[in-house]
């Protein structure tokens, strides 16, 4: 299938070769068509599946036709998060590129001067993260009577966020004729009911089972002690020639410390996580994709809908307590057909959410000892229960951006990585 079959503009085509894709992702296939017929969909897909544009390219071609009224936005985008938020505004600026929609970001964290100002001008597409748009709304800022399309993206996620009292509210804010989609990784029941209350007959498309990893990320799990853990994370940043990661910690104040940790082994890391300020978390986001940091510490607010270029690695820090995150948080990497890496250090503490996770993916993760050198490592593979597939080796990859090599390398008791390594994996 091509994307000229789905229906889509001369504009939107020439957007879609700009960026390079060849054809259709399995979600845009299945929803674009629907979405276009101004059917209510429900796409059940993970990140990195291509959804967002499953949404943003029929979108853009059925608001092309009409103009946006002051105050009154034409269509109405909600994500959990405000990363999400401004990645999928992105989608709209290089898909839109020859149409001449215009859209407002609203999240939190940033100045209301600005927005107000764009809302005041008429958006055909607003972005949102509910908090701040019930907040413009209850000052008067906005109307939603005119909103013909609603997104609610990421809804299993909004759920775990505690969001959906607000998605109900403003859900009765808007006109019941409307066309309404929504996203969602997963299909817990809450999110069925909620397409029940939203949507009509909508057509739903899914296109991975819930809670798979991608085919394309290699995963592997270290054993260690609470006391060793950054320690062995130094040995393995350095050992896997690690290009860029994101190293996931569950608790916000273990991100500070590990963070100060890898800059005094001289890596350009960076924290971030939902305490620090939204201009901060936008220019940490943005240092890191043009490659200025190469270590991002951070929380689950990185872990779901962010997209950076060819992300060699993630690092689980800590074990999710939700197993569900691991599938997110792995999901950044081994994206857009390139193969990642995803490794999570384990203590003995972690075993129960070890299983869950062991169990939620159907699969037994690799468990590579450090210390074992390259004669006696024997390289059993991550097992898939369903799936007896091995895995790909892993490319190599250029190291991560270290500011000193002599000072600051770290042997501690590990012998035989480095040149060890290729070999190891292939
Ligand atoms: P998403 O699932 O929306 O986060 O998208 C993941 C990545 O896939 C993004 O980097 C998109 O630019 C990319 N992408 C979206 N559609 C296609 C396509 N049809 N072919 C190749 N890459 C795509």
């Amino acid at each position: 299938m091509s994307f000229e079959k789905l229906g889509l503009s001369e504009n939107l085509l020439k957007a879609i070769a700009d960026c390079g894709y060849d054809k259709p992702t399995p979600i845009q296939e299945g929803a674009i068509p629907h979405i276009l017929m101004a059917r209510d969909v429900v796409g059940l897909a993970q990140t990195g599946t291509g959804k967002t544009a499953s949404f943003t390219l029929p979108m853009i071609e059925i608001l092309a036709g009409g103009r946006a009224k002051a105050r009154m936005p034409r269509s109405l985008i909600l994500t959990p998060t405000r990363e999400l938020a401004a990645q999928v505004a992105e989608n709209f600026d290089t898909y839109g590129k020859y149409s001449k929609l215009t859209k407002a970001l609203l999240t939190g964290g940033v100045s209301m001067e600005e927005q107000i100002k764009l809302l005041e001008r008429g958006v055909d597409v607003l972005i949102a993260t509910p908090g701040r748009l019930l907040d413009l709304f209850e000052r008067g800022k906005i109307l939603l009577t005119d909103i013909k399309i609603l997104v609610i993206d990421e809804a299993d996620r909004m759920m775990d966020m505690g969001f959906i009292p607000d998605i109900e509210k403003i859900v009765g804010l808007l006109s019941p004729i409307r066309q309404t989609l929504l996203f969602s990784a997963t299909m817990p029941p809450e999110i069925k009911k909620l397409t029940q209350k939203f949507q009509s007959n909508p057509k739903e498309i899914s296109v991975a089972p819930p809670a798979t990893t991608s085919k394309n990320v290699e995963q592997f799990i270290v054993e260690t002690s609470p006391r060793q853990k950054q320690d062995v994370l130094a040995r393995l940043i350095e050992r896997e020639k690690v290009q860029n990661a994101f190293i996931f910690c569950n608790r916000k104040r273990d991100i500070d410390g590990l963070t100060r940790y890898l800059q005094g082994k001289g890596y350009d890391a960076k924290g971030m996580h939902g305490d620090m300020v939204q201009k901060v978390r936008s220019e940490t986001l943005e240092a890191f994709k043009a490659g200025k940091i190469s270590l991002l510490v951070c929380s689950d607010v990185a872990a779901r809908g962010l997209d950076v270029q060819g992300l060699s690695h993630v690092f689980n820090f800590d074990v999710p307590f939700n197993a569900d995150d691991y599938v997110h948080r792995i999901g950044r990497t081994g994206r857009a057909g390139l193969t990642g890496h995803a490794w999570m250090l384990v203590t003995p503490a972690d075993n129960k959410h070890l299983a869950a996770i062991e169990k939620l993916t159907k699969q037994d993760i690799q468990r590579v000892a450090l210390e074992e050198s390259k004669a006696e490592k024997s390289p059993r593979k991550s097992k898939p229960r369903h799936d007896d597939k091995p895995p790909k080796p892993p490319k190599k990859q250029a190291p991560a951006n270290k500011r000193t090599d002599a000072d600051d390398q770290d042997d501690g008791d590990v012998k035989g990585f480095g040149s060890d390594i290729p070999s190891f994996f292939g």
